[in-house]
């Protein structure tokens, strides 16, 4: 039995928000962690890019996680100019950190892909994971491709509802375009971040 366990909040956080701090804290509570680590995406796979820069999310990221002292936030995958893989970041992880079991904590909506990311069999065996579904998200399809992830990659994936995920990283950008106030939605050092470095002005809305 490895002697801590760690909690990895994987995502692009563009920006981060009360949504997040929220799950990461149940998510603690509930196994039982010692840390939890923002690991905000640097080049991800399967994306063009995000909105905000890798240095504008992780200082966010570190903005947001500051008052609480189980919660850190790591540059592993910014860092880092090639592709990020979860695999690469978790293995990097497991050398960094020797005696810990890891937990990789991220969107239901971005597991059920987790057939078409790299190695998931390896993945599965390497930590454990915990999807988080969001209102709006059909519970029965998640559990369905959850089952069906578990049983083809042998693998075994924690669901967890949070009704905090109502607050999306998508609306608080839409927010700050239209001129909208996101108050409350997000930290308030994270909100004068954005409105300091001019974030999220462009112009056309996003679904
Ligand atoms: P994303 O676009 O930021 O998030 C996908 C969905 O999950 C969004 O609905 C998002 O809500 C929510 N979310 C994001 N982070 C969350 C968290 N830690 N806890 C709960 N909900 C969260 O992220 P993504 O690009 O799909 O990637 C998610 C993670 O999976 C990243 O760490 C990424 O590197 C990894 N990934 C790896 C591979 C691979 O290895 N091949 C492929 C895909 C994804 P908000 O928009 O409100 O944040």
């Amino acid at each position: 039995m490895k002697s801590r366990k760690v909690g990895i909040m994987g995502g692009t956080f563009d920006p981060i928000h009360l949504g997040h701090l929220v799950i990461a804290n149940e998510v603690l509570n509930i196994f039982k962690l010692d840390e939890i680590i923002f690991i905000p995406s640097g080049n991800p796979p399967h994306k063009n890019g995000t909105k905000a820069s890798s240095q504008d999310r992780y200082l966010m990221a570190t903005l947001a996680t500051l008052s609480n002292n189980k919660f850190t936030v790591s540059d592993i995958e910014i860092k880092n100019p090639e592709k990020s893989y979860t695999l690469n970041t978790i293995a990097e992880l497991i050398n960094i950190y020797t005696d810990t079991e890891f937990y990789f904590i991220t969107g239901a909506d971005a597991i059920i892909n987790l057939p078409n990311w790299r190695e998931p069999e390896k993945l599965l065996k390497l930590c454990k994971f915990i999807a988080v579904s969001r209102p709006g998200i059909s519970k029965e399809i998640v559990e369905e491709n959850i089952a069906a992830i578990e049983k083809n990659f042998n693998g075994n994936i924690e669901l967890l509802q949070a009704p905090m995920l109502q607050i999306s990283s998508t609306d608080i950008r839409n927010r700050f375009k239209n001129g909208k106030s996101a108050k409350y939605l997000l930290p308030e050092s994270v909100e004068q971040y954005i409105i300091k470095n001019n974030l999220y002005l462009e112009n056309n809305n996003e679904l």
